[in-house]
């Protein structure tokens, strides 16, 4: 089969038509994965800093001097916003690239060899660590954290570290609950045992760097801090592509490097996991630090902390709700609170929400390694453009938890009720249902009522998220995982 060429007209008229029908990304709407900071000029000079580098291979900064310039100058601007003078590190295409590299450098390092080696962090650490341990060959362990602060007891930490621990990681702070875990007494954990410590800020270090309260100290100022994550394309406003990893250890750092002239190739240096690599995201970001300045990041994170103010404020009036244990930066979470006489489910409400034109994002429950639970929970991410239209805000939260109240948790569909039963009955096993093929797994989902071929564009409207939320509590993960993965491969299957 060819296909037909198209006029560029033509062309970007399809383009612009299918952006239509995408969530929108702009006006604070999306209380998750878009960060804006409300300034249009922001978002123009991210487009014009795109384009300008455009043609450029960041793969070779002796050849493209631009890209080496853009780096350097993002290192000085973001070690000097975390504490040190002297750090080192690299430019990442984002948050999950810059904490592979972190757990790799420290293998490295430790002189670990893959398929041994284990890392030490709390309950509440990203999953981008799971994904670094099951790519490097390492085991990745959580250690439960308080359930009622979600933070992590250091002793807690102590007590899961083994002869093979080769790094601990901590949250400043968490993206579940947005607790900033107790980075000081880890950093003397880390150092009393001769231990790497990596303290991922990838969701809320360049905000938390401006915050304008007290916060315990949890950047590279810390003694035991060896490494540190910060996204520019979160917190920094730039576009998807950006982040930061630092080393307080310039020997940490360049163990991560893949370096070889053992090919009949060009040599090979890269400091990062891509090849040939785009500049756009590090342009972008260089040009937003560059305009901003550390007064305009101050100037937008104050926007942000009192809209937080204000809605943790409204959150901790509705009966029936609370927030999720200490939230210190710009994100937080909302859960049913058990003791009120009339508890809301976290994720009606975030439906009630979502008819008031505001999306949150419902988080399942966790169990943790003790047995204790983290509860069903709803995400929000505060924006600097949030301050605009937080009492429009604060109105639909407080208006929705008054429809949601009485309201039943969602049930997973039938047909998962009926395979989690065959689970507890041992009908089905865990390694049955890891064992089937993609047609069939695709078959069961359809079965549910959960049809991974409706139309992209309507699926998120056509689909009970919180039903399927409640499926993910209700199955074993890693069969949820299997489920997942059939589903959204579907989504991008011509
Ligand atoms: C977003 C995030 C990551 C992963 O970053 P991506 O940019 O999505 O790859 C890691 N850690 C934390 C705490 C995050 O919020």
């Amino acid at each position: 089969m060819t296909s037909p060429a198209r006029a560029v007209d033509d062309v970007l008229a399809d383009l612009r038509a299918r952006r239509a029908s995408d969530a929108p990304t702009h006006g604070g709407r999306i209380l998750s994965y878009v960060y804006d900071s409300g300034l249009a000029e922001i978002d123009r000079l991210a487009a014009d800093a795109s384009a300008l580098v455009q043609p450029v291979n960041g793969l070779d900064p002796t050849v493209f001097g631009s890209v080496a310039s853009f780096e350097r100058d993002l290192i000085a601007f973001s070690r000097t916003a975390f504490g040190s003078t002297d750090a080192v590190g690299s430019v990442t295409s984002g948050g999950t690239e810059s904490c592979v590299l972190a757990v790799l450098a420290a293998r490295e390092h430790s002189g670990t060899r893959a398929g041994s080696g284990s890392i030490v962090m709390p309950s509440t650490a990203h999953a981008a660590f799971d994904k670094a341990a099951k790519l490097l060959g390492v085991t990745a362990r959580r250690v439960p954290v308080d359930p009622v602060t979600t933070r992590v007891d250091p002793a807690a930490m102590a007590g899961a570290i083994t002869d093979d621990t080769f790094l601990l990681v901590a949250s400043a702070p968490n993206y579940p609950t947005g607790a900033l875990d107790p980075i000081e007494a880890i950093g003397a954990l880390a150092l009393e045992r001769g231990l790497p410590l990596h303290v991922d800020a990838c969701l809320g270090g360049f905000a938390l760097a401006w915050w304008p309260d007290e916060l315990p100290a949890w950047d590279l100022r810390v003694p035991g801090v060896t490494s540190l994550s910060a996204d520019f394309h979160k917190y920094g406003y730039a576009p998807k592509g950006a982040s930061i990893l630092l080393h307080a250890d310039r020997d940490r750092h360049r163990s991560a490097y893949f370096a070889t002239t053992d090919w009949p190739g060009y040599p090979i240096v890269n400091a990062t996991l891509l090849g040939s690599r785009s500049a756009a995201g590090l342009a972008s970001a260089w040009a937003i630090t560059r305009h901003l300045g550390s007064d305009g990041f101050a100037d937008l994170v104050a926007d942000i902390a009192s809209a937080v103010r204000v809605l943790v404020d409204t959150v901790r009036r509705i009966d029936g709700l609370r927030v999720v244990g200490e939230p210190s930066g710009p994100v937080f979470a909302v859960s049913a609170d058990t003791e009120a006489a009339d508890p809301i489910d976290p994720h009606r409400w975030a439906d009630e929400v979502s008819a008031r034109g505001f999306t949150l994002q419902a988080q399942p429950g966790f169990t943790q390694a003790d047995g204790s639970v983290l509860p069903p929970s709803t995400h929000l991410t505060i924006t600097p453009v949030t301050a605009r239209i937080v009492d429009d805000l604060a109105a639909a939260l407080t208006d929705a938890a008054a429809t949601a109240r009485g309201r039943e948790r969602a049930t997973a569909p039938a047909a998962l009720v009926e395979l989690s039963s065959a689970f507890a009955s041992g009908a089905v096993t865990v390694d049955d249902a890891l064992g089937l093929d993609s047609a069939t797994t695709e078959a069961v989902l359809v079965g549910a009522g959960i049809d991974p071929h409706t139309d992209p564009a309507a699926a998120s409207d056509a689909l009970d998220l919180s039903a399927v939320i409640a499926a993910i509590d209700l199955l074993p993960r890693p069969v949820t995982a299997k489920m997942l993965t059939e589903f959204l491969a579907a989504f991008t299957n011509p």
